[in-house]
C-alpha cells in the first residue's frame, strides 16, 4: 500500500498541508479540557439569549457522568440522544466521554419504527430525550428496549428566557412516567466530581448511523482519533480562531453537526450559535444578533436563506466561510448565492464513514466545474489523506477515468458496530487495513481534484438526508393493497432529489396514491416517505426478479 504515496492525485501540489499529522490529543475529551483550560470563560453555546460557557459546560457535564455512574452506567455503553439542536447536546456528548460512554445521536424525525430500530441494534443503557419528543415516540419504545436503564428528559426552554413563539409556542414542560428530568438530575449531584475514565483514540466517540452503501442503519463507529483529526481539519482547512464564531445549520446529530459544529467549537475553543431546528426567518434573526462567520450545512439551507423574503446582503455579511457538503451543489447556486450575498460556497464531500470532509475546495480557490456533467468539483482530499478510484476489477483507474472513490486516512472509522461482515465489505482493503469504498462514483483530474458524477449504492439523496429505498418499500409492503413496490429518487427543484414510489396492487384492491403517502408519512421521518406515488400494472425487474431502478428512474 505503499505505492500510494507515487500517485498523482496526492495533493502535493498544495505543500502548505501536512501529510502525516499526529493527533492532537488523546481523545475528544482531552481536547475539550484544553481549551477549558486555556479558556475557561469562552462562551461555547449562544442559544437565543442565553449562553453557556466552557467552565460551564464542564461543571454540568460532571454532574451529567456522576449521574449516570451513580446509575450504573459504565465504560464502553451506549448513551442515545433524541434531541434537536439544543445546548445539552453537548452536555451530554461530554458527560458522556467523562462516564467512559458512546453517543448514538439519533435524528429526532425518528418514528417509532425508526427509533426501536437504533435503540436495539446500539443496545443503548441511557436515553437522552426531549420531552415532547418522547411522548410523541420514544414513550412507546423505551419498554420495547431490554437493554434500556436510564430514561432521562429535557426541555428545549430550558437554556434561554425569551422563547421563540414561532418555534416554542404552546410548549410547556411535561413530565413522562418512568423518566426523570435532566437538570433535577443534574441538581441532585451538587460538586461531586466524576471518576476518572480512560478513553483511548480507538474508542468510539459516536455511533453514526447510516445506511451506508448498501442495506439496512449501521452504527459507524467514529472514534475519538477520527473526531479529533477532523476537527483540527476544519480548523485549519477553513482557518478558524478564537475570534470565529458558528451558526448551526447541520443537524447536531449528524457527523457533519457533531465534527463541524460541536468538535471544532470545542477545539478552537469558539462560540456556537444554535437555533433549535432551521426554521429560515429563526436562523436569520441568530445571524443577525450573534454574526457568526462560519458555518458548514446542506446546500439546501443556503437555497432556503437566499430565497427567504428579506434576506440581504448585509445580514450575511459577517458569515464569509461557508462550507456545504452531504449532497451535489449545482454550480448556478453558487453563483447565485454569492450574488446575492457575497460568499463563496465552499463545496466540501465526506460520508458519515469519514467522519465529515475527506475532500474539500482549498480556502482561496474555486472549485471547477467538469464540462461534461456539469458537475461541481467536491474539492481536493484533505491533509494525510490518501484517496483512489477504483475500476470494477478492482486496480486503479487513471487520472480522468471514472470508478468508485476509495478513502483511506485518519478521518475513516475502523468499522461498523457489530457488523463484522458490513465492515469487511464497505471498510477493508485485501490486506486488512482500513479503506471505505464511498459507493459515490467519480474520477479525479490532472490537477488533483475530484468529482463525484454518480452512485453504485441505491441510496436516496434529499437535500443531504439520505433515504435507503428498501427501508421506504418494506413499509409499503405493509399496507394490504400494496402487491409490489419499488422505490427511487427523482429530481426535485428544492432538494436535489426526491422520493418516488412505484406501486403495483393486489388483484381486488384499490388503493389512491395519496392514502400510500399518508400511510408511509404516519410510519417514518418526514425527509423519508414518499412525496410521489405512481401506480403500475408490473413493476419492471430483470430476469432474476431484481428491481430495476434504473429504469424507474429515468
Ligand atoms: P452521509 O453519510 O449522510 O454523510 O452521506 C454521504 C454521502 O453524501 C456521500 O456518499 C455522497 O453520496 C453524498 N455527498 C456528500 N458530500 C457530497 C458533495 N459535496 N457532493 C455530492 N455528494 C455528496
Amino acid at each position: 500500500m505503499g505505492t500510494y504515496d507515487q500517485r498523482p492525485w496526492l495533493p502535493r501540489y498544495r505543500p502548505e498541508y501536512p501529510h502525516d499529522v499526529e493527533p492532537e490529543f488523546s481523545s475528544a475529551l482531552a481536547m475539550f479540557e484544553d481549551s477549558l483550560r486555556r479558556a475557561p470563560e469562552t462562551e461555547i453555546v449562544r442559544y437565543f439569549d442565553g449562553t453557556l460557557t466552557l467552565a460551564e459546560l464542564d461543571r454540568l457535564s460532571d454532574q451529567f457522568a456522576v449521574a449516570l455512574a451513580d446509575r450504573g452506567f459504565e465504560k464502553g455503553q451506549r448513551l442515545a440522544t433524541y434531541l434537536q439542536n439544543i445546548p445539552q447536546v453537548l452536555i451530554a456528548a461530554i458527560g458522556t466521554w467523562k462516564a467512559g460512554g458512546i453517543v448514538v445521536s439519533i435524528n429526532p424525525m425518528s418514528r417509532v419504527r425508526e427509533l426501536t430500530t437504533l435503540l436495539s441494534d446500539c443496545e443503548a443503557t441511557a436515553l437522552l430525550a426531549e420531552e415532547d419528543l418522547f411522548g410523541q415516540v420514544a414513550a412507546e419504545v423505551v419498554p420495547t428496549i431490554p437493554s434500556l436503564r436510564i430514561a432521562w428528559t429535557t426541555s428545549p426552554l430550558e437554556f434561554q428566557t425569551r422563547h421563540d413563539p414561532r418555534l416554542f409556542g404552546g410548549m410547556e414542560r411535561t413530565r413522562h412516567d418512568g423518566t426523570e428530568d435532566m437538570s433535577e438530575v443534574l441538581a441532585s449531584v451538587g460538586d461531586r466530581e466524576p471518576e476518572p475514565v480512560e478513553l483511548e483514540l480507538d474508542d468510539a466517540a459516536f455511533l453514526g448511523y447510516t445506511s451506508g452503501t448498501t442495506g439496512p442503519p449501521k452504527g459507524a463507529m467514529n472514534t475519538h482519533r477520527n473526531v479529533v483529526f477532523n476537527a483540527r481539519v476544519y480548523r485549519e482547512w477553513c482557518g478558524l480562531t478564537p475570534e470565529d464564531s458558528v451558526l448551526g445549520v447541520a443537524p447536531l446529530f449528524h457527523i457533519t453537526g457533531v465534527v463541524a459544529h460541536t468538535a471544532v467549537c470545542l477545539l478552537v475553543p469558539m462560540p456556537l450559535v444554535l437555533a433549535y431546528r432551521f426554521e429560515p426567518n429563526v436562523m436569520l434573526d441568530a445571524i443577525r444578533e450573534h454574526r457568526p462567520t462560519f458555518t458548514a450545512g446542506s446546500i439546501t439551507v443556503f437555497i432556503a436563506l437566499m430565497n427567504t423574503e428579506g434576506a440581504v446582503k448585509e445580514d450575511l455579511s459577517s458569515l464569509a466561510k461557508i462550507y456545504s457538503g452531504g449532497a451535489p451543489i449545482p454550480p448556478s447556486t453558487v453563483k447565485a448565492f454569492s450574488a446575492h450575498f457575497g460568499h463563496y460556497i465552499h463545496n466540501i464531500y465526506g460520508l458519515t464513514e469519514t467522519t465529515s470532509p475527506s475532500h474539500g475546495t482549498p480556502r482561496g480557490s474555486e472549485a471547477p466545474v467538469d464540462e461534461a456533467s456539469g458537475a461541481l468539483s467536491v474539492g481536493v482530499p484533505v491533509f494525510s489523506t490518501v484517496v483512489r478510484i477504483m475500476r470494477d476489477d478492482g486496480s486503479d483507474a487513471e487520472v480522468g477515468e471514472v470508478g468508485e472513490i476509495v478513502t483511506r486516512g485518519p478521518q475513516v472509522v475502523p468499522g461498523y458496530w457489530n457488523k463484522p461482515e458490513e465492515t469487511e465489505n464497505a471498510l477493508r482493503a485485501p490486506d486488512g487495513s482500513v479503506e471505505l469504498k464511498t459507493g459515490d462514483v467519480g474520477y479525479m483530474d490532472d490537477q488533483g481534484w475530484f468529482y463525484v458524477v454518480d452512485r453504485k449504492k441505491d441510496q436516496i439523496n434529499a437535500g443531504g438526508y439520505k433515504v435507503w429505498p428498501r427501508e421506504v418499500e418494506d413499509v409499503l409492503y405493509e399496507h394490504p393493497a400494496v402487491r409490489e413496490a419499488a422505490v427511487v429518487g427523482v429530481p426535485d427543484e428544492y432538494r436535489g432529489e426526491t422520493v418516488k414510489a412505484f406501486v403495483s396492487v393486489r388483484p381486488g384492491q384499490s388503493v389512491e396514491p395519496d392514502e400510500l403517502i399518508q400511510f408511509c408519512k404516519e410510519r417514518m421521518s418526514a425527509y423519508k416517505y414518499p412525496r410521489q406515488v405512481e401506480l403500475m400494472d408490473e413493476i419492471p425487474k430483470t430476469v432474476t426478479g431484481k428491481l430495476l431502478r434504473r429504469a424507474l428512474r429515468s
